[in-house]
């Protein structure tokens, strides 16, 4: 077996082993693999061994790639989009991205909401929730939260699947994961379809199984070192 296909059974197998131990079924867990910064030969490979999901964070790459993807392959993925957007490039992040993890602000839903009206099948996305205090972190507050929340499911163009965070590095992954667990519970009250949980990265993600995880943006565990 090839070294990426060795990393990433390995990490397969890290994931049935996490969900087990928190005695959740499988299917509820996605493992999106994050390639940014390496070719798109890397997604060919990846898609070849069975994966099905993938992340980006910067359009610059991820349109090209997409694309050399596109005219390359014709099996069947998602694209998720899960960095900053600029609004700016939104445009062309819905000709590719299925999902979008990293809906952190107003003026990003305004640019949105007027880019997918005319959508058949409408964007899926995460609010991301600032779990800091620090407003520089980017993402919702726990406290703007129900307000936002309810913007997005009055958009006809998006569909509101659930909540990510991204770790802090100054604490622990637990405390978060669970904030963002809870906030979850809150939010199901008001859409109780939106209970999808994007956390968990490489170095946290069996922690976020047993929080309640549903889409796994795992990088460097599986695709190695970043050549790019
Ligand atoms: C890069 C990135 C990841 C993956 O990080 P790894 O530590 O390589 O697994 C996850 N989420 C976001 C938002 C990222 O930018």
């Amino acid at each position: 077996m090839s070294e990426l296909g060795a990393r990433y059974q390995a990490i397969l197998d890290r994931v049935a082993a996490a969900a087990e131990a928190s005695s959740r079924s499988l299917d509820e867990v996605t493992l999106v693999v994050v390639t940014k910064n390496h070719p798109h030969q890397l997604v060919l490979d990846l898609l070849e061994l069975g994966a099905s999901d993938f992340g980006e964070n910067r359009d610059q790459e991820a349109a090209p790639k997409a694309k050399d993807i596109s005219t390359q392959s014709d099996k069947k993925f998602n694209w998720h989009f899960i960095g900053q957007l600029q609004s700016n490039k939104v445009k062309s992040v819905l000709e590719y991205a299925n999902f979008l993890h990293s809906l952190d602000r107003p003026s990003l839903l305004d640019e949105l909401q007027k880019r997918t009206q005319e959508r058949s099948d409408p964007l899926k996305v995460f609010v991301q929730v600032n779990l800091t205090d620090d407003p520089g972190r980017g993402g919702i507050t726990p406290q703007d939260l129900p307000a936002f929340a309810k913007r997005v499911i009055q958009s006809p163009g998006l569909e509101l699947v659930g909540l990510m965070g991204v770790g802090g590095l100054e604490v622990a992954p637990e405390a978060e994961f669970e904030r963002l667990a809870s906030l979850s519970q809150q939010l199901q009250q008001l859409a109780p379809q939106a209970n999808q949980l994007s956390m968990g990265m490489s170095g946290d993600f069996e922690v976020a199984i047993g929080y309640g995880a549903t889409h796994l943006r795992i990088g460097t565990a599986i695709t190695g070192k970043r050549p790019i």
